[in-house]
C-alpha cells in the first residue's frame, strides 16, 4: 500500500497561499536597496575615485591598487551597514549555477583583537582554488591554481549576511574557467567592432552595446510531492511518469488565471529581485500545467547574465519558503511543453541609436540593413557553432520537439524586412544610392515602413527570430548560463563586422563612395546569407529535408554537435576576436562531454534503482493478488466458469509479466552498457556511447514502467502521478 504518496497528497493538499509581506514603499523606494548601485557610491567614495572607478568601467581599463583600496573601504562600510558579516567572490563555473565561498571580514589586528578587515587586494583578486570544478584539463588539481578577479561592471549586492561580488574565474595561466570570462571578451570585441561599423555612418558613435532581455520559464512542483520523486530530485526532471488524461490540450493555462499560492510567490519574487536591482517586469502562466514565465526589461548582456543566474538562485529559495520547488530543467515532463530562455539580444550605440531599429532617414536605414545583414551572415557561418553554444544533455530533449525550436538553425525575418532586403539585393546600386550635394543620401529601396511590432508576424517555430527591434534567440534553455549563447553570438557577429569593414574599405580604396561601398558589401551578404533565412513552420518534416539541401547543420547528437566548438571557421573566429584560445576550446568541450556523460549517467542509475525498487516489487505485489484472486476463484467455481471469470485478471497477470521481465531485462542490458562506456577513455567516444547506447535503452525501460502505472492499482502507486506533480498547486 503507497501509504507515503497519500501521505504527501494530503500535505500538499493542506497548503495555503503563504501571507506575503507586501513593502508598504513603492517600487522606486526599494528597487536596488541591496545593490552597492553607482548612486550609492557617491556616498561611499571620494569624488574622484569616483570618477576613475566609472570611466575605467566605461573603457575597460585596469584599476589602479589605490582606487581598489578606496572602493573596497566604501563597499565594506556600505555592506556592514546592510548588515552583512561575510563577503565572497560570486563567479561562474562551467558547472553551469553559481559558486561562491564566503570569508568572514572579521580579522585580527596588531593588538590580536578582532575587527572588520576588507581590502583593496581582497576585492580585486581571489584564490578560491576551487579545484573540484571542471576544467576540462587546463588545471590538474595537484597544480594550477584558479583566481577569481573583480569584474567592476557589475555591481556587489548583498544576499542574508553575505556581500557577493561578481567575478570571472581564470586559471594561474590565464585561461578562462568560467562563463564570464569568455563573455567580457565577445561583448568588448562586438563594442570594438561594431563602433568601426557604426563610424561610417556617424564620426560621434564611441561606443556599442549589446542587450539581452531574457524570458524565464520554470515549472512549479508541490514540495511534498517533489519529495515523493526522487527522479525530481536527483535529475531535475521526471523519468517516468503517464501522461496526465488532462494536460494542456485546452490550452487553458496559457496567460491563464495565476493561482493565488503561485501569486504569493511570485509577488515575494519580485520583490526579492528588485532589492536586488533586477528589472523584473513580466510574470504570467505559460503553456503546460505548473509552468510560468518571468522576463525583465533588458539590460547590458554582462549585468543581465549576472540577473538571470542571481534571479534562478532567489526563485529557488523563494519557492522553499512557499512550499514549492522551482524545477528549471528544459524538459521535466514528458508529453508536455519544456522550458526555454529566449534571449531577446540587440546592439545599441551611446549615442541613444538602437542598431536592429530600423531608422527614419536613409543614413539610418542603410546602417540599420547593414546590421542586420551581418547578423544573418554571422548567424549563416556559424549556425553549427550557436547550436553548439545551446546544446546540452538536457536542452535536447526540448530542442525538435515540436514545441521548441528545431534543432537546427535558422532566421525569421517576416514578411516587411525580408521584402526590404530583397529589394537591396536586387538593385542596381547606383539606381538604389543617390548621393544628392544638399539632400544627402537617398537610399532607392524605399523607406522602411515603421513595423508593425505584434503578433500577428511572429513564428513562435524559429530559434532566431527577427522581433521588430531586435533578435530573439529561442534555442537557449531554460537551465542555461546563457552566457554561453551570448558569447558565441556577440563573437560571431564581431567577427563578420570586421569581416565586413575590411571589404568596405577594400572597395574605398579602388575608389568607390563609402555609402555605394557599403551597398555592394551589404548587397553580397544578403545573397550569401540567404540559406539561412527560413519564415516557414520549422516544426514540418519538409523543413528538415530543405535544411539539409541548403547546408544548414542538422545534426542531432548532442556529442557530435560540440564538435562544432572545434571546427576551423570557430576556432579561427574566436581566436581572431580574442574570445577563446584553441587550447581554452578544446578544455570546454571536453568539460561538455564529461558533462554529458554525467548527467545521462546519473538519470540511468536513478531510472535503473527507480525500476528495480519501487516499479517491479509493486508490480509484482498487485499480480500476486491477482493471482490469489484467480486461484481462489478455481478452487470455487467449475473449471469453465473460473476460466471465463478469471479471464480478465488473466490478462493483467500475463502483461504485468511481460512489463516486468522487459523492465529487469532492460535494466541489466542498460548496466551492461553503462559498465562497456565507462571504460572508454575519450570523453568524446563516452559521452557518444552514453549517447548512442544508453538513453535509447531508458526509453525503453520507461515504456514498460508507463504502461504498468496504468495496470496497477492506484493506492499501490508509489510515486506521486503526473496528474498530481502538475495540477495540484
Ligand atoms: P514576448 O514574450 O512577447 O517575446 P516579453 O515581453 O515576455 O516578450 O519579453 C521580451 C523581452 O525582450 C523583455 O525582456 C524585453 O525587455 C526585451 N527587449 C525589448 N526590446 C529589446 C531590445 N531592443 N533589445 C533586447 N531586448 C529587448
Ligand atoms: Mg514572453
Amino acid at each position: 500500500m503507497s501509504t507515503l504518496r497519500f501521505r504527501l497528497l494530503d500535505e500538499a493538499f493542506g497548503k495555503k497561499a503563504v501571507q506575503v509581506e507586501s513593502p508598504v514603499k513603492r517600487v522606486s523606494e526599494y528597487f536596488g536597496q541591496n545593490v552597492f548601485s553607482y548612486e550609492k557610491m557617491k556616498d561611499y567614495l571620494s569624488k574622484t575615485t569616483f570618477k576613475t572607478l566609472s570611466a575605467a568601467v566605461k573603457s575597460g581599463a585596469p584599476l589602479s591598487h589605490d582606487i581598489a583600496e578606496e572602493v573596497a573601504q566604501g563597499m565594506k562600510q556600505w555592506a556592514i551597514e546592510m548588515g552583512a558579516t561575510h563577503y565572497t567572490h560570486w563567479f561562474q563555473p562551467l558547472t553551469g549555477g553559481t559558486a561562491e565561498k564566503h570569508d568572514a571580514f572579521a580579522e585580527f589586528n596588531s593588538e590580536k583583537q578582532v575587527i572588520e578587515e576588507f581590502s583593496g587586494k581582497l576585492l580585486v583578486q581571489q584564490e578560491p582554488d576551487a579545484s573540484s570544478f571542471p576544467s576540462g584539463g587546463i588545471r590538474n588539481t595537484f597544480e594550477a591554481r584558479g583566481y577569481t578577479a573583480w569584474d567592476p561592471a557589475s555591481p556587489a549586492f548583498v544576499v542574508g549576511d553575505t556581500l557577493c561580488i561578481p567575478t570571472i574565474f581564470i586559471s594561474y595561466t590565464g585561461e578562462a574557467l568560467d562563463y564570464k570570462a569568455p563573455l567580457l571578451k565577445a561583448l568588448s570585441a562586438v563594442d570594438k567592432n561594431a563602433v568601426k561599423v557604426c563610424k561610417l555612418f556617424d564620426e560621434s558613435v564611441t561606443k556599442v552595446f549589446s542587450y539581452l532581455g531574457w524570458e524565464q520559464e520554470y515549472f512549479l512542483v508541490d514540495g511534498a510531492l517533489w519529495a515523493g520523486r526522487p527522479d525530481l530530485v536527483l535529475t531535475g526532471r521526471t523519468l517516468m511518469g503517464h501522461d496526465s488524461a488532462k494536460n494542456q490540450q485546452l490550452e487553458d493555462h496559457y496567460f491563464g488565471h495565476i493561482p493565488s499560492r503561485v501569486l504569493a510567490f511570485m509577488t515575494e519574487l519580485e520583490i526579492e529581485a528588485h532589492k536586488l536591482g533586477i528589472p523584473v517586469k513580466t510574470r504570467h502562466n505559460e503553456v503546460a500545467p505548473n509552468q510560468f514565465e518571468l522576463a525583465p526589461i533588458y539590460e547590458e548582456t554582462n549585468l543581465a547574465v549576472d540577473h538571470n543566474l542571481l534571479v534562478m538562485s532567489v526563485m529557488r529559495r523563494v519557492a522553499r519558503k512557499h512550499g514549492f520547488r522551482v524545477v528549471l530543467h528544459e524538459k521535466p515532463f514528458k508529453g508536455i511543453n519544456g522550458s526555454g530562455k529566449h534571449c531577446n539580444w540587440s546592439l545599441g550605440t551611446d549615442t541613444g541609436v538602437n542598431l536592429l531599429a530600423p531608422g527614419k532617414d536613409a543614413v539610418s536605414n542603410l546602417q540599420f540593413v547593414t546590421f542586420v545583414a551581418n547578423v544573418l551572415k554571422a548567424v549563416y557561418k556559424h549556425n553549427a557553432l550557436l547550436k553548439a553554444s545551446i546544446s546540452s544533455a538536457t536542452n535536447a530533449h526540448r530542442l525538435g520537439a515540436n514545441e521548441a525550436p528545431p534543432a537546427i538553425i535558422s532566421v525569421f525575418l517576416g514578411s516587411q524586412i525580408s521584402a526590404v532586403l530583397d529589394k537591396v539585393a536586387a538593385s542596381k546600386t547606383d539606381d538604389a544610392i543617390a548621393i544628392d550635394k544638399k539632400a544627402g543620401l537617398k537610399l532607392g529601396v524605399g523607406q522602411i515602413p515603421e513595423l508593425f511590432i505584434d503578433n500577428t508576424d511572429r513564428n513562435r517555430t524559429s530559434p532566431f527570430a527577427f522581433t521588430g527591434n531586435r533578435f530573439e534567440f529561442r534555442a537557449v534553455g531554460s537551465s542555461e548560463n546563457c552566457g554561453a549563447a551570448m558569447t558565441a553570438l556577440n563573437a560571431a557577429v564581431a567577427h563578420q563586422l570586421d569581416e565586413f569593414l575590411k571589404e568596405v574599405e577594400g572597395l574605398i580604396a579602388k575608389g568607390a563612395a563609402k555609402e555605394k561601398a557599403i551597398f555592394e558589401v551589404v548587397k553580397k551578404y544578403i545573397k550569401e546569407s540567404a540559406p539561412i533565412r527560413f519564415d516557414g513552420n520549422g516544426y514540418s518534416d519538409e523543413w528538415k529535408a530543405e535544411a539539409q539541401k541548403r547546408g544548414l547543420d542538422c545534426e542531432t547528437s548532442v556529442p557530435i554537435i560540440f564538435d562544432s566548438y572545434l571546427s576551423k571557421d570557430s576556432v579561427k573566429m574566436f581566436a581572431e576576436t580574442d574570445v577563446f584560445n584553441e587550447k581554452e576550446l578544446h578544455s570546454r568541450c571536453e568539460v561538455k562531454w564529461e558533462t554529458y556523460v554525467k548527467k545521462i549517467q546519473i538519470e540511468s542509475r536513478v531510472l535503473g534503482d527507480l525500476a528495480m525498487n519501487h516499479i517491479v516489487p509493486v508490480a509484482t505485489e498487485y499480480q500476486s493478488r491477482l493471482l490469489d484472486n484467480v486461484s481462489k476463484v478455481a478452487a470455487l467455481f467449475s473449471e469453465e466458469l473460473s476460466t471465463a471469470m478469471s479471464s480478465q485478471n488473466r490478462l493483467i497477470i500475463e502483461r504485468i509479466a511481460n512489463h516486468t521481465n522487459e523492465i529487469t531485462l532492460g535494466v541489466a542490458n542498460m548496466i551492461n552498457e553503462r559498465k562497456v562506456a565507462n571504460k572508454i577513455e575519450s570523453e568524446r567516444e563516452k559521452a557518444l556511447a552514453y549517447h548512442d547506447n544508453i538513453v535509447p535503452r531508458m526509453d525503453a525501460i520507461r515504456y514498460h514502467i508507463d504502461k504498468l502505472e496504468l495496470i496497477v492499482d492506484n493506492e499501490m502507486w508509489p510515486l506521486p502521478k503526473y496528474r498530481e506533480l502538475l495540477f495540484v498547486r
